[in-house]
């Protein structure tokens, strides 16, 4: 029989060690899946935001860039971006910041090597594993768009926590009644207390929900389509949703000052996409219905307009944020 070398581990591991929790699951899964991967795009798995059109980038580049400048220009800012895929959304970001009279430093958190060698082709950067290597005095302009949803959930019944057994197939022991995410917990904290001590801001973006307590949200895509997330580890996106009320609840405890989570939508609206739209669309009419379609797919309520949230943290003595 013919297997995929992360199912031949994990099959190992469970042999050995017996059942493994669901988020050591999903962690080696997802590690495997985007190390060996660009899996964006049509002929990928899924598509995210920023590769549907340049206004997403662009958009958050002009809301950092708005922000940086009412903070009094600090020359010494950066881009931090967490897991940014193809490098797709840094770059528009950039091109509206510099057009701003912003040109930061570059910082990228990325585990992938396949997918850090895809945003070396577009962006001059430093690579992270983590946080801990980040610059810590300058104030940071941070970006995360679909990162967290990436990382593991813990699942329980109850107080007992779910695993994952093998038989004949990989199968969960059990009903998931909560669902949480320390490794996002200890993200949020550590980005916050960043901006709290530096200056700043971070732009989170992520398909989720603003109230705790929803049961399981662990699901897998393949080729654009919904599949079975205990099929095939390493070969799906696993991905839960993030519980921004959690988050949001880190960060304040951790110093700054948070604002939304709005609907993605709104967000877009509030901070003018129908007019980046028109703008491009008079650049280039023979484009006009490609973009009021892409428009139609970031901000429709049907679309990701609604499911997809935005949730800024900023630094205690930065100005307020646009579009909330
Ligand atoms: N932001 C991009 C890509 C989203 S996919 C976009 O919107 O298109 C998730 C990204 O997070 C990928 O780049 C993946 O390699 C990275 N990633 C996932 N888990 C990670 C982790 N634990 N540490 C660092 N990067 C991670």
């Amino acid at each position: 029989m013919s297997q995929r070398p992360l199912e031949a581990r994990l099959r190992a591991r469970i042999a050995a060690e017996g059942p493994i929790e669901v988020a050591d699951y999903m962690a080696e899964a997802n590690a495997h899946y985007y190390a060996t991967r660009d899996p964006f795009g049509a002929d990928g798995d899924f598509t995210t935001a920023p590769e549907i059109s340049q206004m997403f980038g662009e958009l958050i580049g002009l809301w950092l860039a708005d922000l940086w400048r009412r903070a009094g220009r600090p020359m010494a800012a950066r881009y931090v971006e967490l897991g940014p895929g193809r490098g797709t959304l840094a770059e528009d970001a950039l091109r509206a910041m510099r057009g701003a009279g912003l040109a930061p430093p570059v910082e990228l958190i990325e585990t992938s090597p396949v997918l850090r060698a895809a945003q070396a082709e577009r962006l001059s950067a430093r690579w992270h594993d983590g946080l801990a290597t980040l610059p810590d005095r300058d104030p940071l302009l941070i970006v995360a768009n679909e990162f967290f949803d990436a990382l593991p959930v813990r699942q329980f019944e109850g107080g007992r926590e779910l695993r994952v057994r093998y038989e004949g197939g990989f199968v969960r022991d059990g009903q998931v009644e909560t669902e949480t995410s320390p490794a996002a917990l200890e993200i949020v904290d550590a980005l916050a207390r960043r901006l709290a001590a530096q200056g700043g801001a971070a732009l989170i973006v992520d398909y989720g929900h603003d109230r705790p307590g929803i049961g399981d949200t662990l699901q897998a895509v393949f080729r654009h389509a919904y599949a079975d997330p205990f099929e095939a580890p390493g070969e799906r996106d696993l991905t839960a949703h993030v519980d921004f009320h959690a988050l949001a609840v880190a960060a304040r405890a951790a110093g700054v000052r948070v604002f939304g989570p709005a609907p993605q939508g709104v967000w877009l609206n509030a901070l003018g996409i129908k007019l980046r739209a028109a703008a491009l669309a008079k650049a280039a009419p023979e484009r006009g219905a490609e973009i009021a379609a892409a428009r139609e797919r970031l901000t429709g309520p049907d679309r990701m307009g609604r499911l997809f949230k935005v949730m800024a943290l900023v630094a205690p003595n930065w100005p307020e944020p646009a579009g909330f």
